[in-house]
């Protein structure tokens, strides 16, 4: 446990102070409905509200705005399946720096046009067939380019705890914190949060059933990669924790739950007709574990992070009718 983690509560604390100008600080949602069917008190962190719609804002302003005088004048690129672009190319264009970002040539449709629109550039790659940390590396050696991550990189993963530091201080510190599960940027990061804030909360990760690498991970106590998971949760296609984020998870988390694509397109359904708003596949995730009973909530508080909101209008019509 005493293991030196990449990130500690200061630079959580520091990286509130980055943001707070440029980040939205996103409500906490309630709702009677939602605590009968769980059985408990749930506390909905809303990052479908976050600046370019998830809750990778936060991460990327944190870790652009630490760039050098050199790294901005040169430009960033990253890499993701939408979500961290958008939210790389927003802060971009904030802290006036060029962004090159590499996307799958599938993703959704809602996702590209948002990134062009931050007036970020497009590189595609096939998500089946390259690897897209390669074309990023290839990318940042030929341009000067710094390469910002999707989820391993200790700012990221420090500016993405900002939001359950802000969820603790909103809605007071939970019993138990589940938080939605890729490469384990939001989770690491709200992990260590959680850990100073609220020492004797249980933190869990939930992931797709189809690419339950992070459970197998944890479980055996090494990363697992599996192959690109088929699931509708697509900002969590991911096939294995990151070499930063995988130590903090096996210290601080207490286990990692699974839900199905027909669980999590029921949550949807559920905070669409219910709580009327518009939560993505992968947003649900964490909402879905416990609509789905996985774990007991009687008499307990539960944060639960909805971590964005961001899916094709036909594609989400299609999954809550
Ligand atoms: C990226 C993303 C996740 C997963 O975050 P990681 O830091 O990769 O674990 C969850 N939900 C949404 C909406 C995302 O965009």
């Amino acid at each position: 446990m005493d293991e030196i983690l990449a990130v500690a509560y200061d630079d959580v604390v520091a990286a509130r102070g980055r943001i707070s100008g440029a980040a939205r600080r996103t409500p906490v949602l309630t709702s009677a409905t939602a605590d009968a069917l769980a059985g408990g008190t749930l506390l909905f962190k809303g990052e479908n509200f976050q600046r370019a719609g998830a809750f990778k804002f936060r991460g990327a302003f944190n870790a652009l705005s630490r760039f050098t005088g050199e790294q901005k004048a040169a430009g960033v690129v990253t890499f993701s399946s939408g979500n961290h672009a958008q939210a790389v190319a927003l802060s971009a264009k904030l802290l006036g720096i060029r962004a090159v970002i590499v996307m799958p040539g599938d993703a959704p449709a809602a996702k590209v046009a948002a990134t062009r629109g931050y007036g970020a550039e497009i590189q595609f790659y096939d998500r089946y067939t390259e690897v897209r940390e390669e074309l990023g590396a290839k990318l940042a050696a030929e341009q000067g380019l710094t390469l910002v991550p999707p989820y391993d990189h200790p700012d990221v993963m420090a500016g993405q705890g900002t939001c359950a530091a802000e969820l603790f201080e909103d809605a007071g510190p939970p019993d138990l914190l589940l938080i939605p599960l890729g490469g384990g940027g939001l989770l690491s990061g709200c992990a260590v949060a959680a850990h100073a804030l609220c020492p004797d909360c249980e933190i869990y990760g939930v992931e797709p059933e189809a690419g339950d690498d992070g459970r197998q991970s944890f479980r055996s106590g090494r990363i697992v990669t599996v192959k690109t998971p088929q699931t509708i949760a697509d900002g969590a296609q991911t096939t294995h924790l990151g070499r930063f984020t995988f130590p903090v998870i096996r210290a601080l988390v207490k286990d990692i739950l699974t839900v199905t694509d027909a669980e999590l397109a029921q949550a949807m359904r559920f905070f669409a007709e219910r709580m009327k708003i518009v939560v993505e596949p992968t947003g649900c995730l964490a909402a879905a574990a416990v609509f789905a009973g996985r774990l007991d909530l009687a008499g307990r508080r539960a944060g639960i992070i909805l971590s964005g909101g961001n899916v094709d209008l036909e594609k989400y019509a299609g999954l809550i009718c």
